[in-house]
């Protein structure tokens, strides 16, 4: 028998260590090459308000494939060539597998087991689609207790949590059979990042798929094959994922010391940035069905009903920074 978090720990080592992502979920970095391109602009224009450091930290949570940040150097060095020669480029990646494709793309980068290995100085920062393939814990309310979820045999298996010592206060109430969600990783990362920060100047950029405020729910999903599957069966076969919980994420950020910026629903940060400007400016001159198909890219991470609403954006920031590009400051 397993705590949720450590299967889940050890099925997502396992699947990023031995599978090609890609062929199981796409991500914005590889619907279209404007989405880090917006963002290299972002970190310009960030950089900018931190008094152009040099050197700077460059840094990417959960990098993937290297898209994004192949697309947002590209972009930086054109807008910004001197912010482009004052960063240094660090990967935050665990999987060999995926850090031998993105050094194919990025080859002057150093990499990382975990973002506190990163060295010291001013940091900018991004991670998209990263808090959410971190481990969780849920608990589940059964006759007026709350029971938490371990793993057996591909089932779950719910034990009194008066036996667990727990880390995170579990609230008093809750109906009955409702499911509650608790991220120490990401919480963690995220109170990690505002002392940082606050410490050593900077800003981070967090982009994932979750609500504003904290909800209860089971958010807990397996995607294999391309395929929703059950996230229980076969440890290391699936991509396991859960909600990122906004609203926390900005708390322990900003209990450390950090400012917050945002949440943001992702097409509005976008949209904010110059989407649709850039878009246009790449489509121009191409074949109508090529020209076409970069829009369609560019509507899919816009619209609500795709990746717009349901994905958020969140700055963690150094508190003497200004307002950043996109977003507004944390209610
Ligand atoms: N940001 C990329 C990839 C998202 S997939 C994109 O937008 O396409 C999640 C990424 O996080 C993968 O690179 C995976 O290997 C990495 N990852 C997942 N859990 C991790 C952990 N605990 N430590 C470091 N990297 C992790």
């Amino acid at each position: 028998m397993e705590r949720l978090d450590r299967f889940m720990a050890r099925a997502n080592a396992a699947y990023y260590a031995t599978h090609d992502p890609y062929a199981d979920f796409t991500t914005a970095p590889e619907i279209t090459q404007v989405f880090g391109e917006l963002l290299g602009a972002w970190a310009a224009a960030v950089w900018e308000a931190m008094g152009r450091p040099d050197p700077v930290l460059l840094a990417e949570a959960g990098p993937g494939r290297g898209t994004l940040m192949a697309d947002a150097l590209r972009a930086l060095a054109q807008v910004a060539p001197e912010c482009r020669a004052a960063l240094r480029l660090h990967l935050i990646e665990a999987s060999p597998l995926l850090r031998a494709r993105q050094a194919a793309r990025l080859p002057d980068a150093q990499w990382h087991e975990r973002v506190a290995d990163l060295p010291a100085g001013p940091l900018i920062l991004i991670a998209n689609e990263f808090l959410d393939a971190l481990p969780i814990r849920q608990f589940v309310r059964r006759g007026g207790a709350w029971m938490e979820r371990f793993v057996e045999n591909g089932a779950f298996v719910e034990l009194c949590t008066e036996a667990i010592p727990l880390t995170h206060p579990v609230p008093r109430c809750g109906g009955e059979g409702e499911v509650l969600e608790v991220r120490e990783p990401a919480l963690e990362f995220a109170g990690w990042l505002g002392m940082r920060i606050a410490e050593q100047g900077g800003a981070a950029l967090i982009i994932d798929y979750g609500p504003e405020c904290s909800a209860p729910g089971d958010s807990l999903q397996a995607l294999r094959d391309g395929r929703p599957a059950d996230p229980l069966a076969d440890a290391g076969a699936a991509d396991l994922t859960a909600h990122v919980d906004f609203q926390a994420i900005a708390e322990a950020a900003r209990a450390a010391g950090a400012a917050v910026h945002g949440p943001v629903p992702m097409g509005l940060f976008l949209v904010r940035l110059g989407l649709f400007q850039r878009t246009d400016r790449l489509a121009r001159g191409r074949p109508p069905a090529q020209a076409a198909a970069l829009v369609a890219a560019s509507s899919r991470l816009a619209e609500p009903m795709h990746m717009g609403r349901l994905f958020k954006v969140l700055a963690v920031a150094d508190p003497r920074l200004p307002a950043l590009p996109g977003l507004e400051p944390y209610p």
